[in-house]
């Protein structure tokens, strides 16, 4: 039995988004697909890899793949009875935000709701085609601070959150060329979100 919560009136988990300039760029679900959801946009606002030990932890992924959308832009078409949250500050399953919310059949995460936006995550995306998978291509990693691995993408690596400190890229040496990643020691960072 679904608490009566209050959230579930608005965006993105409320038919009230189905207004008349939602048209969906893109559909997705979770692996049961007893969750699903639409996308307006064809590309985020931003997507980012955060490499913060809480989402290391919680996907069990070394690090996480999200893009951030307006919680208009995104609406669920089935199964908000389905859907459990969990709060790691309060180590609370009440719907307080900011939370990850996961299907509660087969605990796929589907995203990190914020108290003003909203983290999706893209691998739930049925993208057609790669170009389309593109635009949510990361413009950073954040948290790099707690990488559990390096990566040489080129992209800017953030200590914490994006726009802070920078970490260089590391490098390989010619001997370890063709490896895509070393592993590198634990070390511990606040998240301020
Ligand atoms: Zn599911």
């Amino acid at each position: 039995m679904q608490p009566d919560y209050e959230h579930l009136k608005r965006p993105p988990y409320s038919s009230t988004s189905r207004n008349e300039s939602f048209s969906a760029a893109f559909k997705g679900s979770c692996f049961c697909q007893k969750v699903q959801f639409e996308i307006s946009k064809d590309r985020p606002l931003d997507a980012k890899f955060c490499h913060y030990s809480t989402c290391q932890q919680l996907h069990g992924a070394p690090f996480q793949w999200a893009a951030i959308f307006e919680k208009t832009d995104v609406r669920f078409t089935k199964g908000t009875d389905l859907l459990i949250y969990w709060n790691a500050g309060e180590a609370t399953r009440e719907y307080i935000l900011p939370c990850k919310v996961s299907c509660d059949v087969c605990r796929t995460p589907i995203m990190d709701e914020g108290r003003n936006m909203l983290m999706l995550f893209p691998t739930l995306i049925q993208f057609q085609s790669s170009e389309e998978r593109r635009n949510f291509y990361p413009s950073c990693h954040i948290f790099y601070s707690a990488r559990v691995m390096d990566i040489q993408d080129g992209l800017p690596k953030f200590e914490t959150h994006k726009g802070g400190r920078q970490i260089p890229e590391v490098r390989e040496s010619e001997d370890r060329i063709g490896k895509v990643a070393s592993l590198v020691e634990p070390r511990c960072v606040q998240h301020s979100d």
